[in-house]
């Protein structure tokens, strides 16, 4: 997400630091293509000009054009503006209410309504530990309550028993109860989809408000439609009245749009985004780590989050404290090369890293993706004990064992090792906290 706003903003930024002095007309000059950036994210005008208007006055305000490193600190303005924009401190789920409490889900058509439905009863039963209820109150498409049901078994949560001619209110009505009676903390509403918005669907969503006192409406929109989609917010937030958003396919939005533009324009907080299809994919959203992504600073704190739900706890204790302090050898590297096809991915991990789009430039450059993983893998086991702590003793003749002992040409195995010395770097820059943030931070 954000890839193409980030490279464009981390380019223009970073030229910007790389200056000695900057003038008034460098900020201004500057400023000017943080604007075209923004525009062509598809950030909505309005909001788009109020930032780099705030930009500007901070800017000027904190005398930045006699500063030391003047760079510098426009980075940092914009960097806590685009947290501001993005909705300060974040806004998770808000789980204060007496069990049981309806979270209702709203949203139209193909939005991704139902699969958020179960990845958030998912979350909250896993992380919260939290016993939740599902009900899908659509009988509008025959398929829809089925395929809440296949998802509810796929991930393991209760799915409130279909029964035939029921309206929604009455599901939703029946779904209350059963938690009451059950013991449930929190029912989750997946309602009926439009194509579009309609006077019925609006009425109908008024409804299910009324008989079930929501304690959070969630509008669920497709980041890819961009405004479109905050648009689609401001209405169900005027007709029905919404606590939050969830944005969908944002590992398919490079430009970020709605995501921008969302809590500026409608005052309600994204709450969470989609980043794939899969039941685990789903992300809380942060402003200020994401502000980070998108200048290129990167986001170890998702990363060792992520890490350390999904993967062994004492691993990723040992992989950050190893990685803050620069030892990486390529026992490491093979852990990590294992450990990233669990977490998405090479692309997945990488876009959580600090000088992620310089890093990713020279791994796609070397050809290192996800299927070739399990190859470097197979180099690395090629080696001995000693020399996967030593790199250094890899000479020719040890390379070509290696190269024979794992099937790969010796050429393989070069590009492995400066994969590894480039991340062994790049390891010892994050432990000192001298990412690119870092190093530009290191001045004032
Ligand atoms: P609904 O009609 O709003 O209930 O939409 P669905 O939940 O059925 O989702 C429609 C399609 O979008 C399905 O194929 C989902 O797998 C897919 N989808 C939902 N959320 C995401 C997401 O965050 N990323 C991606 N890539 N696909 C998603």
């Amino acid at each position: 997400m954000f890839e193409s706003l980030s490279d464009r903003l981390s380019g223009i930024l970073d030229k910007l630091t790389r200056r000695g002095a900057l003038s008034e007309a460098d900020v201004s000059e500057a400023l000017r293509e943080v604007r075209r950036a923004l525009i062509e994210a598809d950030v909505a005008l309005p909001v788009v000009k109020s930032f780099t208007d705030k930009v500007r006055t901070r800017a000027v305000g904190q005398e930045v054009l006699k500063s030391v490193t003047p760079g510098q600190q426009v980075v940092k303005i914009v960097h806590d503006q685009l947290v501001e924009m993005l909705g300060g401190a974040g806004e998770p789920i808000d789980l204060n209410a007496a069990a049981p409490f309806a979270i209702m889900m709203v949203g139209l058509q193909g939005s991704g309504k139902t699969t958020s439905t179960a990845k958030i009863a998912l979350r909250l039963t896993k992380n919260e530990r939290r016993k939740v209820l599902m009900a899908s109150l659509d009988t509008r498409r025959p398929a829809a309550q089925e395929q809440l049901k296949v998802l509810g078994e796929q991930t393991g949560i209760e799915t409130l028993p279909i029964v035939a001619g029921q309206s929604p209110v009455q599901i939703a009505s029946r779904a209350m109860t059963a938690a009451r009676l059950g013991g449930y903390d929190i029912v989750m509403l997946d309602t009926a989809g439009r194509t579009h918005i309609d006077e019925p669907l609006m009425v109908e969503m008024a409804e299910i408000k009324a008989a079930t006192n929501p304690h959070e409406i969630l509008l669920v929109a497709d980041s890819l439609t961009g405004q479109d989609a905050v648009n689609l917010a401001t209405s169900f937030d005027e007709r029905v009245g919404i606590t939050g958003i969830v944005l969908t396919r944002m590992d398919g939005d490079g430009r970020g749009g709605a995501a921008l533009s969302m809590r500026a324009v409608t005052g309600k907080p994204v709450k969470l985004v989609g980043t794939g299809e899969k039941a685990d994919a789903l992300e809380e959203f942060h402003p200020a780590r994401i502000a980070d992504r998108i200048l290129g600073m990167g986001d170890i704190v998702s990363l060792v989050e992520k890490a350390a739900r999904e993967l062994d706890q004492e691993k990723a204790a040992k992989m950050a404290a190893r990685m803050q302090k620069g030892n990486f050898d390529l026992e490491d590297l093979a852990e990590q090369l294992r450990q990233m096809e669990k977490l998405g991915g090479m692309s997945g991990i990488m876009g959580m890293m600090p000088g992620v789009g310089k890093m990713k430039k020279q791994l796609d450059a070397a050809n290192i993706d996800d299927r070739v993983i399990k190859r470097q893998v197979a180099i690395i086991q090629s080696m001995t004990p000693q020399e996967r702590r030593k790199p250094d003793l890899l000479k020719a003749s040890r390379k070509k064992r290696i190269a024979t002992g794992s099937g790969v040409d010796v050429a393989d195995v070069n590009k492995l090792l400066k994969m590894h010395r480039q991340m062994a770097d790049m390891m010892k820059q994050m432990g000192k906290g001298k990412g690119l943030l870092g190093k530009m931070m290191g001045g004032m």
